[in-house]
């Protein structure tokens, strides 16, 4: 190429660039920011709904759980309560079966002492027992009867005695009675407290799904989002040939040919096909995303000529290098742009600083290689 020529195209390459630019792929690019811009707002605004929505659900959560042990705590008085009130049941048909046991031998003691009433006295045994029965007490009906003998003398102590231990067993009774009635009353209101703590339980969990379902609601947008966020390959095909547009067409190399690492970061995603972890479809990835913190340095991977500084649509602020011989890198979703189209920069000088612009979801470096603009491996290169 002759030299004045070739100056010529050193001149006029940045114009067209320049205008290229403005005009061919930023122009048509212009709608698709628009959209990015739209659908990283709508995420942010989704992010934090879905902050909020959690932050309302673990405390909900929590809430439900606090009533749940209250529950369970009611459960097991209510439990306790009842083997209770069955123990207290049982003592009572004791003390009924005792008392009947006592009545019964009171009655045939009676029946006996009459009869022996009846000999002595010989007036007929129903009398004696209707005087037997009303007496007021033994002393009184020992008095009325004098002439009593020691057997009858016996009977009566007896008598006395079963009377006694009747009326000890019907006060045991009432006491039992009493407590019996108690553990009722505790019974009813434990039942009660149990009833309002299922429904408040209830209530919360209810409230927990709903929660949950606006959650998963959220999570799918969000997703969405995100997906849409992460589209590149378009974009990526339309640059192959503005790209050995913009470059040198020269075969002599700019650099090394060995690259540097363009910041300090974390790979979150290799060059070529993967499978889409939530659309299992396989996705093309034209470069290698290194995560790194918003505004750490980007430097140039190789000495080079800087074909490219400005916005590119999903690709965001974004820097080409050419290298030379056909070789260019592409460093995109810069924070800043710190050299302009058409400056030499050499391996390692700062370039820009990590950002989230264009089609990203976090701040990284979309890191790419290209040999006659066709993306390759960045890996092989570095
Ligand atoms: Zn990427």
């Amino acid at each position: 190429m002759a030299r004045p020529f070739r100056q010529a195209i050193i001149f006029l390459l940045p114009i067209v660039i320049l205008a290229g630019a403005t005009t061919g792929w930023s122009a048509s690019n212009q709608d698709l920011e628009r959209k990015i811009d739209q659908t990283k707002r709508k995420l942010t605004q989704t992010r934090n709904r879905e902050k909020s929505v959690l932050g309302n659900l673990l405390s909900t959560q929590k809430k439900a759980e606090t009533v749940r042990s209250n529950l369970q705590q009611i459960n097991s008085k209510l439990d306790k309560t009842e083997e209770s009130i069955d123990k207290v049941r049982d003592q009572i048909n004791l003390t009924l079966n005792q008392l009947e046991a006592i009545r019964n031998r009171i009655r045939d003691r009676k029946s006996v002492l009459g009869k022996r009433l009846a000999t002595i006295y010989k007036y007929g045994y129903q009398s004696y027992l209707e005087v037997l029965f009303a007496a007021r007490d033994y002393g009184e009906f020992v008095s009325r009867f004098e002439m009593v003998g020691r057997y009858v003398r016996g009977d009566l102590a007896l008598l006395k005695e079963l009377q006694d231990q009747q009326e000890e067993v019907a006060r045991k009774k009432e006491v039992i009675a009493r407590q019996h009635e108690e553990l009722r009353q505790q019974q009813t209101a434990y039942a009660q407290l149990q009833k309002s703590a299922k429904n408040e339980h209830s209530r919360w969990l209810s409230k927990m799904q709903e929660q949950q379902r606006q959650l998963a609601a959220i999570q799918n947008d969000r997703r969405s989002l995100e997906r849409a966020l992460d589209e590149l390959e378009e974009l990526s095909k339309q640059m192959e040939s503005q790209i050995r547009g913009m470059q040198n067409n020269s075969k002599v190399a700019l650099g090394t040919g060995r690259y540097i690492w363009p910041t300090r970061g974390t790979i979150t995603s290799y060059f070529g096909y993967r499978i889409h972890p939530i659309l299992r479809k396989r996705k093309y990835h034209s470069g290698l995303d290194i995560a790194a913190p918003r505004g750490r340095s980007i430097v140039a991977a190789d000495n080079g000529v800087v074909i490219f500084s400005g916005r590119n649509g999903g690709y965001g602020k974004m820097i080409i290098i050419d290298h030379g011989a056909g070789y260019s890198t592409v460093y995109a979703h810069c924070d800043y742009l710190l050299v302009a189209q058409g400056r030499s920069v050499t391996k390692g000088q700062e370039i820009g600083k990590v950002g989230t612009t264009g089609l990203a979801t976090g701040p990284h470096v979309h890191f790419e290689v290209r040999k006659n603009g066709v993306p390759v491996n960045p890996l092989d290169y570095l």
